[in-house]
């Protein structure tokens, strides 16, 4: 089977409070989460997961306190040799602006995304809508429904709750599979003992308590989607 390593790309950060990532935990802890762009290289495609915010927030320090730096999307593509137009696939966790924003640059790319977010991005419940951009207008949607393979070595898993449509991303690597998770989380959503805590922001509680669980028991590798400490590292693995 293709190996990949993934390759973390900041494009942004945003401020907010922990119990936004873990449900009925650590309300009024105020953190940083990274926006992440992941390009996974291996294969003779060029693949991202998520493209992003379109808007630019560089917080003063953040990126060298934690030892990444923050881009723009085209500059953070040119630190892995990439143009927009080399985008082959684009595979999409979730539909949240924070992930989705810049897709419309990568001209040549197909866009995989579960039928259900897609459904959802056009009509959204009142409950969400401030989190649903208007994207995926110029770009080739191919709708998902369930688990499905992407490409040799590149799996999705259908982990809603967080939204309708979420899908996390089984990588396979050289210690194995890494999952990029389908849902905002971060490292403390993911404790050493215990169950994995359910993503403050949700749709269905149940849901996504339940891929949470799915996912930290099958992953090899775990990827919270907006840790902190993914950034700092280079590549995964
Ligand atoms: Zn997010």
């Amino acid at each position: 089977m293709q190996q990949y390593t993934i390759h973390p790309l900041v494009v942004g950060a945003n401020e907010t409070d922990q119990g936004v990532m873990t449900y009925l935990r650590n309300y009024g802890e105020k953190i940083w989460i990274p926006i992440y762009v992941f390009y996974l290289k291996g294969g003779d495609k060029n693949i991202l997961i998520d493209t992003g915010l379109e808007q630019f927030m560089v917080p003063d320090d953040l990126g060298n306190k934690y030892g990444f730096d923050i881009l723009e999307f085209e500059d953070a593509l040119a630190t892995v040799d990439l143009k927009p137009e080399d985008v082959d696939l684009i595979v999409h966790t979730h539909l949240h602006n924070d992930h989705c924003e810049n897709d419309y640059k990568c001209k040549n790319a197909k866009v995989y995304v579960q039928k259900a977010e897609m459904d959802f991005l056009k009509d959204p419940h009142p409950i969400d809508h401030r989190y649903y951009p208007d994207v995926l207008d110029e770009v080739e949607v191919v709708e998902l429904e369930g688990d499905a393979n992407i490409c040799d070595g590149i799996d999705v898993i259908l982990t809603p709750g967080h939204t309708v449509g979420g899908q996390s991303v089984a990588v396979n690597t050289s210690e194995g599979k890494a999952i990029i998770t389908g849902f905002c989380c971060n490292d403390k959503n993911f404790p050493e003992s215990g169950p994995a805590v359910t993503p403050g922001v949700h749709i269905n509680a149940i849901e996504a308590y339940d891929s949470a669980q799915k996912i930290k028991a099958i992953a090899d590798i775990l990827i919270p989607l907006h840790d902190l400490a993914v950034g700092a590292k280079k590549t995964i693995p």
